[in-house]
């Protein structure tokens, strides 16, 4: 069988992020607003200030304002309570990212649940869940949309597939499910527990595994023809390397995701993308 074709994640991050200068500049024209991302970030853990870094940068090229707070490593919970509601009621800022984790001593899930729903741009409060729960219109997280837009672009057809996503973490494996069941898939998630995985997902037409566990997904996991969606990162000597073991699953494959350069840039793409739409949401709200 001939290798699979590359999924290029940052050729299409690229182009959602060309397209949004270009939806936010007509949104700043109609109603005279500017999207604002308030990114939050606690403490100097060295990996969050890169990514909190390049958001600023991208959410700044794309148009938007640049509203990033930082509190100290030892800030407390009701400092950062605090600064969340008066982001919450600030008119100025459309989305809120609290980057984490935050430091140990702080409660995340408090700390998120005082982010308004049309404010979060990362998908994770129990409102935000609950309304992509049940189909409703809502900012969806940014890594599940990130892997749809990639199946979009190129053209995976989603409605009737069999997909086995692998992973059921808040963050990813639950909600990428959800949106592939709202775009009409047959679902399966498979997790920790699951018997014979290779068994199951070699029945799926897309497999996205959210595993966080290095070059789980071999060839024999996967259906010839299939598309695999690699959410996974993992740093080693030899650089970035995914949950799927690249080698192996492109010669059975007929798309694959490459780590680096598949999912990964579509995070930052797809958080812009939130915080135009949160934008938008407290434009129409504000009616
Ligand atoms: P997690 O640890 O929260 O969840 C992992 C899930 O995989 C769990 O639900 C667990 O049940 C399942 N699992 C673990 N071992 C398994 C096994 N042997 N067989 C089957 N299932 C198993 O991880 P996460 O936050 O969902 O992240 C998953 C991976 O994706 C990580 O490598 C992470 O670094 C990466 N990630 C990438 C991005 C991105 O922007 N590309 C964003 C978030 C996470």
């Amino acid at each position: 069988m001939a290798e699979a074709g590359i999924i290029d994640g940052k050729a299409v991050a690229a182009r959602v992020r060309e397209q949004l200068k270009t939806d936010v500049a007509e949104f700043t024209a109609r109603t005279g607003i500017q999207p604002g991302l308030a990114t939050v970030l606690v403490g100097g853990d060295p990996a969050s200030e890169v990514y909190v870094a390049s958001k600023r940068k991208m959410s700044v090229a794309a148009g938007m304002a640049d509203l990033h707070q930082h509190l100290p490593e030892d800030a407390t919970q009701a400092e950062v309570e605090g600064l969340l509601g008066q982001l919450a009621a600030n008119h100025a800022v459309s989305g809120i990212l609290l980057q984490l984790p935050v430091p140990a001593h702080l409660d995340a899930a408090a700390l998120i649940e005082l982010i308004p729903f049309e404010k979060d741009v990362d998908g994770l409060t129990t409102m935000s869940v609950g309304l992509l729960a049940q189909g409703k219109p809502g900012l969806r997280p940014c890594t599940p949309s990130g892997v749809i837009e990639l199946l979009d672009a190129y053209d995976v057809p989603v409605e009737g597939a069999r997909v086995v996503v692998i992973g059921r973490s808040e963050l990813v494996g639950r909600p990428v499910a959800q949106l592939l069941v709202n775009r009409n898939a047959t679902v399966t998630i498979a997790h920790s527990r699951t018997k014979n995985l290779a068994d199951v997902c070699r029945e799926a037409d897309i497999i996205v595994a959210a595993v966080g566990v290095k070059g789980l997904v071999t060839g024999e996991f996967v259906k010839p023809g299939a598309t695999v969606i690699d959410v996974g990162i993992h740093r080693g000597p030899e650089g970035l390397s995914g949950d799927a073991d690249f080698a192996s699953v492109s010669e059975v494959a007929s798309l694959v995701t490459p780590v680096p350069g598949g999912v990964g840039p579509m995070t930052i793409a797809m958080l812009l993308a939130n915080t135009l739409r949160a934008a938008e949401l407290q434009y129409a709200l504000a009616d």
